[in-house]
């Protein structure tokens, strides 16, 4: 049900019987999701089926047990949801994708990226034929699972100048399988790095300090991985620290087009721009828990919707949700508009800063929107039965990762001052 046609059959001022959320007009209060084709309208509903059937009856217990439900893959694959953009979809599609499955479970949807977002498109920007023909279709069809490390222990936002992991070649003859590289350090925070079969890791070359990237087999000797334990935020996701002692990757398993961290940089705007539509997908959800809750409970022997500061805090809600949403239709216009020059040079897409600002400004909001959906629902915002406890402290997460709020600020700071006040 999409914008203002079917708005309350309630009279304004009576309160009477409470309407009717079906009739109720959708977080997607501009109806973005209109711009989409008739065919991804009907992909996103298919996925919205999936996720009411699949995750969203069982998302809670799977976060209070801080477990990933592995169950779920073949089901998930079944969408065919990997890699929009060679499957003809827009970028608004595939930000609506993330946006949706997050209103549901941020988790899931946190898995979902890091796979697809991080380590799939990867192998679609830097994989060699071979790397695609060995591990795309199997990564596509989660048959096989990805991470991506880059983070470590002492460097998280000045991991692209502080990275520690180092990486040495060594020659071999190719009649002994060639040469191969030798890892050694350690990553933290890694989504999906207690049970992935592979990991996309990020190294200093010892020769020359350039910045290298493997396709690391997790359960090559050498690799120790071990779960974070106890978070507040994201208790589905299974985040790891990893430790790499000698770890020998061949040659064959190097992205040999990364040598710089504007190689890194290029994944990650993709993967941040996920994150913001994260942060929106966020503020739909908060916002449907909210109303729900206020139209339903009673006190004063009326239902909070009747009371004027109830209806402002879901108005704000609603304002920074859809403030937030239109942003991201315009970076995915963005995304659309690349073009070749005759010389072969791309211009166009969503610049870094921009992406910057939409993933700072996006998540500053949510974090208001899910406090005050926390607030609406009074003490038992606090348990995670009820949703918002959940949606507000997988916030935080968002809030820190793909850049944090402070990085992506200094990130536009820097481009509209000239200046650098990142170091
Ligand atoms: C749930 C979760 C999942 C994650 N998944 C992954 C993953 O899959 N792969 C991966 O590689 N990484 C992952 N990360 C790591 C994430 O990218 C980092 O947490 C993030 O980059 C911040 O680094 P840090 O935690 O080390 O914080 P720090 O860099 O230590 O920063 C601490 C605080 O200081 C601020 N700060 C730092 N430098 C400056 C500065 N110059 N000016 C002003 N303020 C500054 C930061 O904004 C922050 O508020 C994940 C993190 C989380 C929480």
């Amino acid at each position: 049900m999409m914008g203002l046609q079917k708005a309350p059959a309630a009279s304004p001022g009576s309160f009477g019987s409470a309407p009717s959320l079906a009739d109720l007009p959708t977080a997607d209060f501009f109806d973005f999701e209109s711009l989409l084709s008739v065919q991804e309208q009907r992909k996103l509903n298919e996925l919205r089926a999936f996720l009411a059937t699949e995750i969203a009856p069982y998302a809670g217990q799977w976060w209070n047990k801080a477990e990933f439900p592995d169950h779920i893959l073949p089901k998930l694959a079944a969408l065919r949801l990997s890699a929009p953009a060679q499957r003809g979809y827009t970028h608004l599609f595939a930000g609506l994708v993330i946006a949706e499955m997050t209103r549901v479970d941020t988790s899931i949807a946190t898995f979902f990226m890091v796979h697809h977002d991080l380590f799939v498109e990867s192998l679609y920007d830097f994989g060699s034929d071979a790397q695609q023909d060995r591990y795309l279709d199997d990564a596509s069809n989660l048959r096989t699972t990805g991470a991506f490390a880059l983070t470590e222990p002492d460097h998280g936002s000045d991991v692209a100048g502080g990275m520690q992991t180092t990486a040495r070649r060594v020659e071999r003859a190719e009649s002994d399988g060639g040469d191969y590289w030798v890892l050694n350090g350690a990553k933290r925070w890694i989504g999906n790095g207690t049970f992935c079969n592979y990991m996309l890791v990020w190294a200093k070359d010892e020769a020359d300090s350039s910045i290298r990237a493997f396709i690391v087999d997790a359960s090559l000797p050498g690799i120790t991985r071990s779960r974070i334990e106890n978070k507040i935020a994201l208790r589905t996701v299974q985040n790891a620290d990893i430790v790499f002692r000698d770890v020998e990757v061949a040659e064959a398993d190097r992205f040999a087009g990364i040598s710089s961290f504007a190689d890194t940089n290029h994944l990650l705007r993709g993967s941040r721009i996920m994150v913001a539509w994260q942060a929106v997908g966020q503020q739909l959800a908060a916002f449907d828990v909210a109303r729900r809750y206020a139209v339903e409970r009673m006190q004063f022997g009326k239902p909070l919707a009747k009371f004027q500061l109830i209806q402002q805090h879901l108005v704000d809600m609603l304002g920074n949700a859809v403030a937030s949403m239109g942003m991201m239709v315009r970076i995915a216009q963005l995304q659309e508009d690349i073009y070749t020059d005759a010389q072969g040079t791309r211009h166009g897409g969503a610049a870094m800063a921009q992406v910057a600002l939409a993933k700072a400004y996006c998540s500053a909001r949510m974090r208001e929107t899910v406090a005050l959906g926390r607030g609406v629902l009074g003490g038992n915002g606090i348990v995670t039965d009820y949703g918002i406890a959940k949606i507000f402290a997988d916030a935080e997460a968002i809030y820190t990762y793909e850049g944090s709020y402070e990085i992506n600020s200094l990130i536009v700071g820097r481009a509209v001052t000239g200046v650098s006040a990142i170091v």
